[in-house]
């Protein structure tokens, strides 16, 4: 598998922020959001091969059960079944991060954090933005992996306009759990997120959905494996 880069941290957003994590980073996602934090990570390209016995051995050379497994988008690897069967022999609790916009059955996994892309995400580049809003949302999938994964889904927020088209979104994939929806601030930076959080818990305060941290922003600035 291409991976580029394993470290250990602490999860930063969701559920499960604050919770001492081993990260890998798989490589290649199609969907080049204009405020990715990852870029390093589009290319499938971008890191170094790794056997499925290799990425196990790195991750347990840190005493740690959980493990999140990140990119890019580690659902279009087609290797990923095999892998996450391998970590969960080896007693990890497995985290996918996923945008949701595919679908594969049977993972062992033990939370699917789905973080759907709202139009906020779109590329400036009129050839990024096509291939962007063709793949950014897709329904079926994400309906699937609610229905089959403990999940929590994550939606990104640049503004309170982006409210109507989170519940539009939550409409259309129906028959969500309210209580696992959680509001993230779009932030690249410490200053981007402490003048973004207010804005994000005042659209909590009216919605009921949780806020979620971003806590490898606050700490590390959002410095590569922190
Ligand atoms: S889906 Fe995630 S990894 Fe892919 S471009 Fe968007 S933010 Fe970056």
């Amino acid at each position: 598998m291409r991976v580029n880069e394993i470290f250990y941290s602490l999860q930063g957003e969701g559920f499960l922020a604050g919770v001492p994590s081993v990260f890998t980073r798989l490589a290649g996602c199609p969907l080049r959001c204009k405020w990715c934090d990852t870029k390093y990570a589009w290319e499938q390209t971008s890191g170094q091969d790794y056997s499925i016995a290799q990425i196990v051995q790195t991750v347990q050379q840190w005493d740690c059960k959980f493990v999140v497994l990140t990119g890019g988008e580690p659902m279009i690897n087609s290797d990923l079944p095999q892998l996450v069967q391998e970590l969960k022999a080896a007693d990890k609790h497995i985290t996918i991060e996923t945008a949701g916009i595919a679908f594969i059955p049977d993972l062992a996994c033990d939370l699917m954090s789905i973080s759907p892309k709202l139009s906020n995400s779109t590329p400036t580049d009129s050839e990024l933005a096509a291939v962007h809003e063709d793949s950014r949302l897709d329904i079926a999938a994400l309906r699937k992996l609610i229905d089959n994964y403990e999940y929590q889904l994550k939606f990104v927020v640049d503004s309170e306009t982006d409210l109507s088209e989170i519940k539009q979104t939550l409409k259309e994939i129906g028959n969500v759990d309210l209580e696992k929806v959680m509001l993230m601030p779009q932030a690249a930076t410490r200053y981007e997120l402490l003048a973004k959080s207010p804005i994000v818990a005042e659209m909590c305060k009216q919605t009921g959905f949780a806020f979620s941290q971003r806590l490898q922003v606050l700490l590390w600035n959002n410095q590569k494996g922190r």
